[in-house]
């Protein structure tokens, strides 16, 4: 057997969309945890919805390393193909977006890759073991699909279609082919089954293709939920721990993974263990959609001045499985109180680390870990790390150590953020901090000075820059720049 070491803390406790239920994480190799989440399609800009997947997906990997399981995670980047929704025919979004662009859709994907890296780098995402991009591995696809196709798979005009009655409950993650499932589901002529789906779509006749290869089904692309298979079972081997994405795909793409992967491993099993699903985050004007031109990414939220992890503590503040509104109040309220905290944190700083199992600590140190064991439980696993920072007369080290230890699996990156890097700074402000900071100075000695006019005029000078100066406020903000 093994010799690999048990687990720390509570055992981990993940609801499993598979089944509707809590499950007990046991590995399928001792010792260790792969993960897979279904990355962005790079034919624009993430939105921070999409953001909420992979903040969720990152606390997972966090708590299973924190844990001491070896974590191998894997996060696609789906840079071919892609239609318009879940469907199977129609306009490919990634040759559109180069078409729109007049630009080489190999540049339209690395482009929008990059874009997305640096929100994941934003955000104190850790980098999974390996990015796997969906063009190195065609021949690997095409493969998987010729493995298959005679016993599950028919061709018509547009391509090679998946027949999902030859797999053992079809469906069974998304309970039912829903109806509302299967509306977003476009007709294609000739399919056997509403659900049934393309696995290699064939190019037009008298059309070419940027991206496309040979086949043995002629020209043409891989099927977008062939790519999660084929990369999930390379990487990670059947069956793999965790699947992960947003609660979009537990309707039609995952159930379409699952029934490739059942008809490649000639079984009934779904290829992982557990199938996991974040709920999303919603805006009521309807920015997040990706189509409306303008939505609301990362960047934005930056321009405005908040820093990138108010964002990560907003969505830490709701358990993954809930939905999620965005509202500026409230990235507004995650900057106030991700500053207390670094603020707290900021005294611990320099302190010699200390050991974390201290007697003092450990009601705190297990409310933590209770509360993040019990299916991810970031809201109170927050309040834990809080009272952590908060305790007084307790040795400094021993906290310090403890505060690094929950910091590491809810990745707020308490110690390398200092408390000027949270002031809300909007890209559009043209005053610099030391200017700021020069006429409050003058501002001071005039008040020092009971030359209450001059004060009041270095105030309004501050007004008219968009610097509304803040005396006395009780978070040590003592400005705020608004444009
Ligand atoms: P996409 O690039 O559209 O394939 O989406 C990337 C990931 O974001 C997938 O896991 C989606 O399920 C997820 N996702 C899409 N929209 C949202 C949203 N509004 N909130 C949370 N997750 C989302
Ligand atoms: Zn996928």
């Amino acid at each position: 057997m093994t010799d690999a070491p048990a687990p720390t803390g509570a055992p981990l406790r993940l609801f499993n969309s598979l089944t509707r239920a809590l499950e007990i994480f046991t590995p399928v190799h001792p010792g260790e945890a792969r993960v897979y989440s279904c990355g962005p399609t790079v034919y624009n800009y993430p939105h921070i919805g999409n953001m909420r997947a992979y903040v969720f997906a990152d606390v997972l990997g966090r708590t299973l390393s924190s844990k001491g399981y070896k974590l191998t995670h894997v996060i696609n980047i789906t840079d071919v193909g892609h239609l318009t929704d879940d469907a199977d025919a129609g306009e490919d979004k990634l040759e559109k977006a180069a078409a729109e662009k007049a630009q080489s859709i190999w540049d339209i994907a690395r482009h929008y890759t990059e874009a997305y890296w640096a929100d994941i780098k934003a955000l104190n995402i850790r980098e999974p073991a390996h990015w796997s991009i969906a063009t190195d591995y065609v021949p690997q696809m095409i493969a998987f699909a010729k493995a298959i196709a005679d016993k599950h798979c028919y061709e018509l005009d547009s391509g090679l279609y998946f027949d999902t009655s030859t797999v053992a409950d079809y469906g069974r993650l998304a309970r039912a082919g829903t109806e509302e499932g299967e509306s977003r589901i476009d007709p294609v002529d000739g399919k056997r089954h509403a659900a049934d789906f393309a696995i290699w779509r064939k190019t037009p006749p008298g059309e070419k293709r940027q991206m496309e290869w040979d086949s043995p089904w002629g020209k043409g692309a891989p099927g977008w939920h062939l790519e999660c298979s084929v990369m999930s079972e390379a990487l990670l081997g059947f069956p793999f721990d965790i699947h992960t994405g947003g609660i979009d795909h537990r309707e039609i793409h995952h159930p379409n993974e699952i029934a490739q992967n059942q008809a490649h491993s000639c079984s009934a099993d779904s290829g992982a263990r557990l199938w996991m699903h974040n709920n999303f985050l919603v805006e009521r004007s309807g920015k997040m959609s990706k189509s409306s031109g303008d939505f609301l990414r990362l960047q934005l939220l930056i321009d405005k001045g908040y820093h990138p992890l108010a964002y990560r503590l907003m969505c830490l503040q709701a358990h993954y499985r809930s939905e999620l509104e965005f509202s500026w109040e409230g990235l507004g309220a995650a900057l106030t109180r991700l500053k207390r905290m670094v603020m707290a944190a900021e005294r611990l700083k320099n302190e010699t680390p200390g050991d974390a199992a201290h007697p003092k600590l450990a009601p705190c140190r297990e409310k933590f870990d209770a509360a993040i064991s019990d299916d991810l439980g970031t809201p109170i696993a927050l309040t834990a790390l809080e009272e952590a920072l908060a305790m007084k007369k307790v040795d400094a080290g021993a906290k310090r150590t403890l505060v690094a230890e929950m910091d590491a699996v809810l990745g707020l990156a308490l110690f390398e953020t200092a408390r000027a890097d949270l002031r809300l700074r909007p890209r559009a402000a043209t005053i610099t901090e030391a200017e700021i900071e020069a006429i409050l100075l003058r501002r001071k000695q005039a008040r020092a000075d009971k030359d209450f006019a001059a004060s009041d005029a270095l105030r309004d000078e501050l007004a008219a820059q968009g610097v509304e100066v803040m005396d006395g406020d009780p978070l040590g903000w003592d400005w705020r720049l608004e444009i």
